[in-house]
């Protein structure tokens, strides 16, 4: 026989069709895009190339997980330039 432990409360669920999602940002992708978790059932959203929350399907934690790393690199090299700029 098969127990289940964690078996997912419905509760959070039933929460969030009462009264709506209440998302929190979960992680800054880049300057303008951020991924948005609800606090309550744990739905993801990330914002798309045209501002708009979507819901955060795997391929687009790709497509951020990418983002995310020009974006870090293209910060590292202003901060080079500037410190650079500042030396010379
Ligand atoms: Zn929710």
């Amino acid at each position: 026989m098969k127990i289940t432990t964690n078996k997912p409360t419905l509760i959070p669920k039933m929460y969030c069709n009462l009264f709506g999602h209440d998302y929190v940002i979960s992680k800054k992708v880049t300057f303008h895009v951020k991924e948005y978790t609800c606090k309550h059932c744990k739905k993801q959203l990330t914002t798309n190339s045209n501002g708009n929350l979507i819901e955060l399907t795997p391929k687009f934690k790709e497509i951020n997980a990418i983002l995310e790393h020009v974006y870090n690199s293209r910060r590292e090299r202003s901060k080079k330039k500037i410190a650079l700029s500042s030396i010379c």
